[in-house]
């Protein structure tokens, strides 16, 4: 027996190895960022093959196990205004999770155990689903996961399991024939993976001592009005709460560039042959539709007969849901399909991290790309290129001052967006992006002043549409 069950950058963390191996040889250990592995005890290990044979990134017959895929899509938000601002998006999986209790069975979602460590736990009443609200952004513990469902499937209960695409394929490959299934619901969130709890931990530690009390609630996306993911919600013993934003938290940057190695060269990514009844995340791009609710909208991809008829149960007064393009919806929510990308930087935060705590990581990393800004602003200084700036946005102002832009010998202004193309920045026309081919001679440099940090996405976009000159990212350069 190989001293690895899967190849190490590919497992999940799943942990149902561990729950097939009858001799107890098996344990979940930390790495040095903090995600967890199976470590097989070979004193213990008697060669029988079972963690392979339930691994679901081993497995290589996957149309076997494959639900009915149809290109259905729907969009939805719960009703009641309340209830919707404490969900994560639009509220369906809570929607779906009431209507099982109605009909007597139990749901599987994950709550926040000792510690803010997120664990599987079972829901009977409508109550008890209240912990399950919100998405949880770190490693989950599933060890209550596996069994329990079997167990409660065993006694002919409906039961439905909400969870991550990599952990719903577990479960799937854990069920086997001799359990009936059809009343198994499976629910799988679209998904962008998750940072290690080593992470949250530290930011919880750096909290108490900052407010000189114990965290005792933890929210990671509390919906402002725009519904964009950007403030966390901490609530502590003595009574202060606290509302901080993403992006001035070390969060932010931990959950951006230090993800489990699995997440980059995601397995579970096949919408067509995933084995959920439902997918669900956040609709974007349902700003332009009727539909749009402005506290958050589920995307809802029903994939099988039992999927559609849960649908059809919801009234309209509760959850309200409308069928919607599915090329569009697809189209627009890249985590569907994409596996996230390992983001410039990244390697560099995660050795900082292995060594160092959260914060002194960060500012390490701080330090690194300060100086790297340096060297590029000093190149860009003075008359040396034909810069174009690319991505006018409503900071473009504060950025003319903060890089000192009046001494760039700045020719040329680009975006994407139809709203932009056409108005006078700072004295110049801003060109469609799309157009940038025709510059080709007369530009040296592009400088990207758009937020995103991954530059391989924004390097094939400028690729695509003919640049073939040298461009700087400043999209990752942002401090806290
Ligand atoms: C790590 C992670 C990454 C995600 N990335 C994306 C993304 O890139 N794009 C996108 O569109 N959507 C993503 N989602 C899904 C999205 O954040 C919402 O969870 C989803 O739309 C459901 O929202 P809701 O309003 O219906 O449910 P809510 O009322 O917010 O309930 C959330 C449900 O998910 C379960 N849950 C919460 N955290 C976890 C977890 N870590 N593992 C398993 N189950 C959990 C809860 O038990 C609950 O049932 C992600 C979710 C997670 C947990
Ligand atoms: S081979 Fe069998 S005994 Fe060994 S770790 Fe795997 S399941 Fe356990
Ligand atoms: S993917 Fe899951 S089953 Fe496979 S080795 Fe990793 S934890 Fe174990
Ligand atoms: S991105 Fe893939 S491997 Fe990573 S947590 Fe999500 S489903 Fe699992």
């Amino acid at each position: 027996m190989s001293k690895y069950i899967a190849n190490i950058s590919d497992c999940c963390g799943c942990s149902v190895c561990l729950s097939v191996c009858q001799c107890m040889a098996i344990t979940m250990k930390p790495n040095d960022l903090g995600f967890l592995y199976p470590c097989i005890d070979e004193d213990l290990c008697i060669e029988c093959g079972d963690c392979k044979d339930v691994c679901p990134v081993l497995e290589t017959n996957l149309n076997k196990m494959v639900n009915l895929f149809d290109k259905k899509a729907y969009t939805g938000y719960l009703v009641d205004n309340i209830e919707l601002l404490t969900s994560t998006s639009g509220g369906f999986a809570n929607a779906i999770s009431k209507k099982i209790i109605e009909q007597g069975g139990c749901v599987f979602g994950v709550k926040y155990g000792d510690n803010f460590i997120p664990e599987y736990d079972v829901a009977y009443t409508e109550e008890e689903l209240e912990v399950f609200k919100g998405s949880k952004y770190t490693e989950v513990n599933n060890n209550k996961l596996f069994e329990c469902v079997k167990s409660e499937l065993n006694v002919g209960k409906k039961v439905l399991v909400i969870g991550l695409p990599c952990v719903i394929a577990s479960l799937k490959k854990y069920i086997n024939t001799n359990v009936n299934i059809n009343n198994l619901y499976l629910c799988e969130l679209i998904c962008g993976g998750y940072t290690s709890r080593r992470v949250l931990s530290e930011l919880i530690e750096e909290m108490e001592n900052k407010y000189e009390s114990k965290v005792s609630s933890f929210i990671f996306r509390v919906k402002n009005p725009y519904v964009l993911p950007c403030y966390f919600q901490v609530g502590f013993e003595n009574g202060i709460i606290e509302s901080m934003k993403w992006n001035e938290t070390y969060f932010e940057k931990a959950y951006r560039l230090i993800k489990r190695d699995s997440c980059y060269n995601c397995k579970f990514k096949n919408i067509e042959l995933s084995y959920a009844d439902f997918i669900i995340g956040d609709h974007w791009g349902s700003e332009n539709q009727m539909h749009y609710n402005k506290y958050g909208n589920s995307l809802i991809l029903p994939r099988t007969p039992k999927a559609l008829a849960l649908i059809d149960s919801l009234e309209e007064q509760f959850f309200k849901i409308v069928e919607v393009d599915f090329e569009e919806a697809y189209k627009y929510n890249h985590m569907l399909s994409k596996s996230i990308t390992n983001l410039e930087g990244s390697n560099y935060l995660k050795e900082y991290f292995k060594k160092n705590s959260l914060k002194r990581a960060c500012e390490l990393y701080n330090i690194k790309l300060k100086k790297e800004l340096e060297e590029i602003l000093s190149e860009i200084k003075g008359e040396r290129y034909n810069v174009a700036l690319w991505g006018v946005s409503m900071g473009i102002d504060n950025m003319y001052e903060k890089y000192d832009m009046k001494n760039w010998n700045i020719k040329y202004i680009f975006d994407s967006s139809e709203y932009k193309i056409g108005m006078n920045c700072h004295g110049l026309k801003v060109n469609n992006i799309k157009d940038i081919h025709k510059f080709n001679k007369k530009i040296d440099v592009i400088v990207s002043l758009i937020s995103s940090t991954d530059c391989v996405v924004l390097k094939k976009q400028l690729l695509e549409n003919g640049w073939k000159g040298k461009t700087f990212y400043m999209g990752k350069y942002r401090f806290i």
